[in-house]
């Protein structure tokens, strides 16, 4: 094959390189993918992004209006077979997936693989449309191998997440941190680092490690990353050199860093940023005229990303703390109608009293268009990467707030490594979308965490200047001549059309 022809939904014109992405259908992951998906074909590369049915709807917006500006890029809608699986009706979508049916659900995802190889060859097959030069599958498809090897084309695995994270993951396993240590909560030194960084085996397990029914899934994710291709990942070179290097020699692999990814938004219309990821339950135009209304660098942003659901009581804890820290506020509550008729009464009394100086969403926020605004002058955050990656781009100092999952290394990473963050001093992990834990942040916690980021004072103004210089630094990575500008670039060079990793098909 001598070029790629273009797909007809992304324009004319021949593509330099045809990457699919395949992200995992959770909101922290897929609208990275997505991004990252749009930034590739900013450079000529032709993006296919599978997606199921209900999360087309999500990432649709972004997609039409890139196609509209000529990328070529596309949605590959494939429906999951739920029935095949025992899953219910709508479960394509992870919000309807009961805990108890996650195996099942990670085994209807790997279910599309056979569909997709088949849409992939029949596109091909047709004149106009373009094989596949690279697989990007998000690390938690294990499954993408095989798919990969079909097609005769390479693999990349895809992550959302800092590679000083990553490594620590990668050198706790190595080197066996925690063997012989029976207490989950104990906490132990990370391998393998110049700098000294305790975790415990609760804040950091490993990927699907500890989770009951994914034993065999979590060695294979294992075994299938040392087999990729190459890593791309949401972080950028200058905010953790060493970092990066560290990684790419652990897993003796390359890692592309191209990030921040949602600067891809950047200066695009306040609509289109805000429809980034799902539907904003505020209008784009009624939150940044409430943020208009504010001084600069006054509101503190308070969110916990898609998946963290907080307890009724913490509900509560969290919006006294907020009245009473006396900065305006945009808080997003999850799931506000799930906490009882208790927290709804709370809350409506709760948004009387701080009428024009705290602002309640309740469902989606429309989170970069904010982080962005000039009026915002803080994050509390329960440091998901992409939210901390997100304060990082928006120049913003963090409320380390980590619920879960990799959120305590990232939260570390924002505390003692990057220095733009205060703990809020939550040292346990709750557990993962079930509200089995009481672990519960005080009111006064929330207060002192809010004023530590918000209120004036030395420390406070040098947290702020190292998290503006940071700001400048991710921007002038993804611009011309940056080093997450230089890695898309070098991503198409590799896997594109002419580098030898073209099938005969
Ligand atoms: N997000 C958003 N609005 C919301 C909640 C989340 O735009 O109301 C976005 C947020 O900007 C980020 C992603 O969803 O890009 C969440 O990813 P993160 O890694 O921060 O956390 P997770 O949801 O995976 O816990």
């Amino acid at each position: 094959r001598g070029a790629v022809a273009s797909d007809t939904s992304g324009g004319g014109g021949d593509v330099k390189a045809h990457f699919v992405f395949i992200p995992l259908m959770f909101q922290g992951h897929l609208i990275p993918a997505v991004d990252t998906a749009l930034l590739l074909a900013t450079h000529g590369a032709l993006a296919s992004i599978v997606v199921t049915p209900s999360n087309a709807g999500r990432v649709r917006p972004a997609v039409d209006a890139s196609q509209k500006s000529g990328l070529h890029v596309r949605l590959l809608v494939l429906p999951l077979d739920l029935a095949a699986e025992g899953l219910p009706d709508g479960a394509d979508d992870v919000d309807k997936v009961p805990p108890d049916l996650w195996t099942n659900y990670f085994r209807a995802l790997a279910r599309l693989a056979a569909p997709l190889e088949r849409r992939l060859r029949s596109d091909s097959d047709a004149a106009a449309k373009p094989y596949p030069t690279c697989v990007v599958a998000d690390f938690c498809h294990p499954w993408a191998r095989e798919l990969a090897a079909n097609l005769g084309v390479p693999r990349l695995t895809f992550f959302s997440m800092c590679a000083f994270c990553l490594l620590c993951q990668h050198n706790v396993e190595r080197f066996e941190a925690y063997a012989g240590v029976a207490d989950d909560n104990e906490l132990v030194v990370v391998p393998g680092l110049e700098k000294r960084f305790v975790v415990s085996r609760a804040q950091a397990p490993g990927f699907f490690r500890g989770t009951p029914g994914f034993e065999k899934f979590g060695d294979d994710v294992e075994e299938v990353l040392t087999q990729a291709d190459g890593i791309v990942t949401n972080s950028f070179l200058e905010m953790e050199p060493e970092y990066v290097a560290g990684y790419a020699a652990a897993r003796n692999m390359k890692v592309w860093t191209v990030g921040p990814v949602s600067l891809y938004h950047h200066r695009r219309a306040a609509t289109t940023v805000a429809a980034r990821g799902n539907t904003a339950a505020i209008a784009a135009d009624e939150c940044l005229r409430w943020l208009d209304g504010k001084e600069p660098s006054s509101v503190v942003y308070v969110s916990f990303g898609s998946i963290a659901h907080a307890a009724a009581k913490q509900v509560v804890e969290l919006g006294l703390g907020l009245e009473a820290s006396g900065h305006p506020f945009i808080w997003v509550v999850k799931n506000a109608d799930r906490h009882g008729d208790d927290v709804t009464e709370f809350l409506r009394e709760l948004e009387e009293r701080v009428a024009g100086r705290g602002l309640l969403i309740r469902g989606w926020a429309p989170q970069v268009l904010i982080l962005s605004h000039a009026a915002v002058g803080g994050f509390v955050t329960h440091c998901g990467w992409n939210s901390t990656m997100e304060a990082v781009a928006a120049g913003l100092p963090v409320v380390a707030w980590p619920h879960f999952a990799d959120q305590f290394l990232n939260a570390k990473f924002a505390v003692e490594v990057l220095g733009i963050g205060v703990d809020v001093g939550v040292t346990e992990p709750v557990i993962y979308r079930m509200d089995q834990k009481e672990i519960v942040v005080g009111r006064e916690a929330v207060e002192e965490a809010v004023r530590s980021v918000m209120d004036g004072g030395e420390e406070r103004e040098e947290r702020r200047r190292r998290a503006r210089a940071l700001a400048a630094k991710a921007r002038a990575a993804v611009e011309e001549g940056g080093s997450s500008h230089g890695n898309l670039l070098d991503l198409i060079k590799t896997f594109g059309v002419g580098a030898g990793c073209l099938a005969t098909a």
